[in-house]
């Protein structure tokens, strides 16, 4: 008899923790696995502002997928998934197709500019590697460009930022790191460049800790960030945002949207129900009605029944959800009963650049300064130790002032 085929689509987080996960536990009879990506690399989203601002290089932020998955005992597929066809257990990937018994769906998000004037056309977005390379490569050419003029424009110099969120003020945070070097680098005064976080909520950071958001806010505000909170952002033209009820015009050479994102877009053409993007898992991770189809990472709502709203769309959550989705696949191999997602939030950290950082850890507890700034570190070398061990931590692992 052939072995059950599980499909993981997509190796971000909870992709790549899942295929990890069911690698271990189940033993290479039990079930054919099969793992697709875009690309043959895995990158950490978590730190895809750092790339968009020069302060990492890309080639830290990511590794060969086949260094961390054992490819003898996983098919890898490098392609792009097109469609799920969930009535005939296939997918539909752009250069083959592949059929599967248990499929995973964990294809990450996608910017979304709430139809928001100008702004898919105008604006950067952080969503993967080759998109923050260009958005590093476009902003030295701005200095570039301006060292150079005959009649230097200091606009170009000045860096737009829509949308005070996590990555939003993460972002303005290396970017305050960043400049610096570039202004040292293109003899340019620091005084000429500005860097402009723009909030339509009445301050950055909605939902956060109003301590740990006023920390956030002065820190970067005495390393030269500019905020405009309450600010709508009525439309985005090439070099500049319009905002508020009178139409103030900022202007820009670099112009980056961090404001929203939404589920893979493979979820509503593969005809899954969508809930703002996402389909609301149920308790065991499988999409509702669905008895071979997880979905995991930010594809995935999963309610907060003690809040009554889903828990936001974190590394987290995703790697959490990849433990309960590869406990789930292995009982139902086994004819075993499922078990149900429970989020253990460990807190959050949101670094301001590489010498400060603010968030909560461990029941609420408030860390500010350089303790948040090691604490981020050891989470983000601590997912790589989940996935490559020591080894990984060493090749790729942020290790300085830790
Ligand atoms: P991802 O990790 O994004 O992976 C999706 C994968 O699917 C990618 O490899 C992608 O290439 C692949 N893929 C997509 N479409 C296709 C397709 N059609 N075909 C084939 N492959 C495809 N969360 C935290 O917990 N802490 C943080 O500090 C934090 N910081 C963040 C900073 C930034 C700049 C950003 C953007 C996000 C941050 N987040 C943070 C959120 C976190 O990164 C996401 O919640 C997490 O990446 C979700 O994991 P995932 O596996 O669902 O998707």
């Amino acid at each position: 008899m052939s072995k059950p085929k599980i499909v993981v689509l997509g190796a971000g987080y909870a992709g790549m923790m899942t295929t990890k996960r069911l690698t271990q536990k189940l033993r290479p009879e039990e079930a054919e696995l099969v793992l697709v990506n875009k690309h043959n690399y895995h990158y950490q989203t978590t730190w895809l502002h750092q790339v968009a601002a020069g302060t990492v290089n890309q080639n830290q932020a990511r590794m060969m997928i086949s260094d961390v998955i054992n490819p003898n005992r996983v098919n890898l597929i490098y392609d792009e998934v097109v469609e799920v066809k969930k009535e005939e257990n296939r997918v539909v990937l752009k250069n083959s197709e592949i059929t599967y018994d248990y499929l995973v769906i964990s294809l990450g998000f996608e910017t979304n500019t709430f139809g928001i004037k100008g702004m898919e056309k105008n604006a950067f977005s952080i969503t993967d590697i080759e998109s923050s390379r260009m958005i590093r490569e476009h902003i030295e050419y701005q200095f570039a460009k301006y060292s150079t003029a005959e009649k230097p424009n200091e606009d170009d110099l000045a860096i737009l930022v829509g949308g005070g969120g996590f990555t939003g003020i993460e972002f303005v945070g290396e970017l305050a790191e960043k400049v610096p070097e570039l202004c040292k680098k293109y003899d340019i005064d620091r005084s000429k460049v500005r860097i402009i976080n723009v909030e339509a909520a009445p301050r950055i950071m909605p939902g956060f800790d109003d301590e740990l958001v006023a920390y956030a806010k002065r820190s970067l505000e005495d390393r030269g960030v500019e905020f405009r909170e309450g600010a709508k952002i009525n439309e985005c033209k090439k070099n500049s945002f319009v905002i508020g009820d009178d139409n103030e015009e900022i202007k820009a050479g670099t112009i980056v949207w961090t404001g929203g994102v939404t589920g893979s877009s493979i979820l509503s053409k593969s005809g899954f129900e969508i809930t703002k993007g996402k389909v609301t898992v149920d308790g065991d991770m499988r999409a509702p009605g669905e008895e071979n189809i997880f979905i995991l990472g930010d594809c995935a709502w999963v309610m907060n029944e003690a809040e009554g709203k889903p828990f936001p769309p974190t590394a987290q959550a995703a790697m959490q959800h990849a433990e309960t989705c590869s406990d789930n696949l292995k009982a139902l191999l086994h004819h075993e009963p499922m078990k149900k997602f429970v989020f253990d939030d460990k807190g959050t950290v949101a670094s301001l650049g590489e010498t400060d950082a603010m968030g909560t850890v461990f029941n609420d507890n408030k860390l500010y300064g350089k303790p948040a700034v090691s604490m981020k570190k050891v989470v983000d070398n601590r997912y790589l130790f989940l996935l490559g061990g020591p080894k990984l931590i060493l090749k790729k692992g942020k290790l300085r002032m830790l």
